[in-house]
């Protein structure tokens, strides 16, 4: 396996073990040339899928593809990395066993949105953002509100007004978040 951080193809495997639910192998790697220590899964493909692209291109699904968007919207988040393995898994085998062999990356996008909904508010509304394609102040206001209303759920079914919005959203990692709740009330008058 190639160092991801020097490209050295000599990496040597430290340990290796079976992941919670025994349906992969975890194993920990180093690299002797840079130092650089990194973890490789192996698991079981149940069958071949192909992804239905909005432009009507098709191209062969991968599970490195999915993480990869997964841990841009995680990207500096404070989420395990066998929690974020464990979703991709989720997701992988919901598509696995849909029955279907192509999916449209429409419904790809859901699932993880679904699942990063459960997993990092923050990652949540960065995958949003960029799935839903948002053009306007009000596409990100309606993933706030859904945000607002897991939140509301969790804590009882206690609507409590300025606690709604995690913390790090409201305080700008995303462009022009400030602002939004003001322009969707005087929208509304
Ligand atoms: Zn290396």
């Amino acid at each position: 396996m190639r160092c991801p951080f020097c490209a050295s193809e000599e990496t040597q495997v430290k340990d290796s073990r079976p992941t919670e639910e025994n349906t992969s192998i975890r194993r920990r790697r180093v690299c002797p040339d840079c130092g650089g220590r990194f973890t490789t899964f192996e698991r079981v493909q149940l069958r071949e899928l192909t992804v239905l692209k909005r432009s009507g291109r098709k191209v062969p699904f991968t599970r490195e593809k999915l993480q990869h968007s997964v841990e841009v919207a995680l990207r500096k988040r404070p989420v395990d990395a066998e929690r974020i393995d464990r979703m991709i898994s989720g997701i992988v085998r919901q598509l696995e066993s849909s029955g279907e062999t192509e999916i449209h990356s429409a419904e790809i996008g859901s699932l993880v949105m679904e699942a990063l909904r459960g997993l990092d508010a923050v990652g949540y509304v960065r995958f949003a953002s960029v799935y839903r394609d948002f053009r306007e102040a009000s596409d990100f206001q309606g993933v706030l509100g859904e945000l607002a209303r897991d939140v509301t759920r969790d804590m009882g079914d206690v609507p409590q007004a300025g606690t709604a919005v995690p913390a790090a959203v409201a305080e700008g990692e995303m462009p022009g978040s400030a602002h939004h709740d003001q322009a969707v009330a005087e929208r509304k008058r």
